[in-house]
């Protein structure tokens, strides 16, 4: 078998991965990262930058078809499969931009899953045959993958949403199960397309981590388009004619929908690997870090998906720099008050730091201040008044 060694070992070339990869080779590690898929991870290749490409398409198609209200004549039609094409060519750019700034740093990108014999030992698949890489710190950033609900596995017209940012034709129906922001994203992009949606929340309201404050505006908007939305609604299996059962809190119903979304969660890949074989200690389903990101296991650090919420790309990528410049005996570590999420719904919703609840039950006295775009001259012209700022103090 092929012999390589390095000093940094990096598992995983998504957000977290090939951030920490990059900034490593910049201060003269010698790092290898390995990833069976083409650098950039989830983010890159099937979920924020996919997602937000269809999320602009739906959405210029929409404001085209609102012109009429500002006096402007205009028609839209979507070519989907061609959006599609759209969409991979702006991620063909960005996952090879990943591999030239990897070679940039002189980085060594192997393509193939690894799995660990040890916390020091890792043997890859690779085209080519097995490679076993020897390390002296190992990084761990295999993400996370979809959550499948058992009565509905993921194939034929369940799908996640990795295969709806593939779908090459607008479905006519679609039923989201999940109320969570993916689910809203892509059931918000496909309603302006004129898909007809039923979203399906076991939650009392759509966004539950967000507060009613910040989510109304958007069941707003969502009923304009159109969407049903059914909130304490489980879903169940499909019917033997292929409709979606749920129950509702008076009883059951049967939506009969083309496709069917599903997107309750995104589960961390530490089964992924042979992470389990590392015995590390676990946070539930997360890989337990300090604050430097060290896992219970000397030289083994993790980031990203596999370390905890909030799941997001910027935390992953924080997160890698600074183990990168920690492996390089750099004194860091994390510090971060609060981490920015943005939700691409419609309106989207943007927040930072605490909500006024989260301030309250952390013992603060609380100030607010709310002012709506409705009485913002910049929102009017630009025909868009839904919504407003909040600031905690
Ligand atoms: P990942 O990006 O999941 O990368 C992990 C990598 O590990 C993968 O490339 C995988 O192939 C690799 N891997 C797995 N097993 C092995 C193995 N055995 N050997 C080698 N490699 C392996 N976040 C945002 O911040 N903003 C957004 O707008 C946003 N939108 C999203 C939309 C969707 C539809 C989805 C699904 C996610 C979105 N996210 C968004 C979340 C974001 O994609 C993740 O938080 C981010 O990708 C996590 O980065 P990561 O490096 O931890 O893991």
């Amino acid at each position: 078998m092929r012999e390589l060694s390095c000093k940094l070992l990096v598992i995983g070339a998504g957000p977290g991965g090939y951030v920490c990869a990059i900034r490593a080779g910049q201060l003269g590690v010698d790092t290898i990262v390995v990833d069976p898929a083409p650098p950039g991870g989830t983010c890159l290749n099937v979920g924020c930058i996919p997602s937000k490409a269809l999320i602009h398409a739906a959405e210029e198609v929409h404001r085209v078809a609102g012109l009429s209200a500002i006096g402007i004549a205009a028609s839209a039609r979507i070519d989907l499969a061609a959006t599609v094409a759209w969409k991979d060519g702006i991620v063909a750019r960005l996952t090879g931009g990943v591999s030239a700034l990897l070679r940039k740093a002189k980085v060594r990108l192997i393509a193939g899953a690894a799995m660990l014999r040890d916390g020091k030992t890792a043997v890859v698949e690779t085209p080519e045959g097995p490679v076993l890489i020897r390390c002296e710190a190992l990084v761990l950033a295999t993400g996370s993958a979809p959550v499948e609900l058992p009565p509905l596995p993921f194939g034929g017209k369940v799908i996640s949403s990795t295969d709806a940012l593939a779908l090459t034709e607008v479905p006519r129906s679609l039923a989201v199960v999940g109320g969570g922001y993916i689910g809203l994203e892509l059931g918000t992009a496909f309603a302006k397309l004129g898909t007809a949606v039923t979203v399906i929340e076991a939650a009392p309201r759509i966004l539950p981590q967000y507060d009613g404050e910040l989510t109304r505006p958007v069941a707003q908007r969502l009923a304009a388009l159109g969407v049903r939305v059914l909130t304490g609604a489980r879903a169940g299996g499909l019917s033997p004619e292929g409709a979606l059962r749920v129950a509702v809190t008076d009883g059951a119903e049967e939506i009969a929908a083309e496709k069917v979304l599903v997107t309750i969660g995104r589960r961390p890949r530490s089964d992924a690997a042979g992470i389990p074989g590392l015995g590390l200690e676990m946070s539930g389903p997360f890989l337990r870090v300090d604050d430097r990101c060290h896992t219970s296991m000397r030289g083994v650090h993790a980031i990203g998906d596999l370390t905890g919420e909030p799941m997001l790309a910027h935390r992953a990528m924080a997160q890698g720099e600074m183990v990168a410049e920690i492996v390089a005996g750099l004194p860091r570590r994390w510090d971060r008050r609060a981490i920015p999420a943005v939700c691409f719904t419609d309106p989207e919703i943007v927040v930072t730091g605490l909500s006024p609840d989260e301030a309250r039950a952390a013992g603060h006295e609380v100030l607010t201040g709310l002012f709506p775009f409705a009485a913002n001259g910049r929102a009017m012209t630009a025909g868009d008044e839904t919504g407003f700022i909040r600031v905690t103090a």
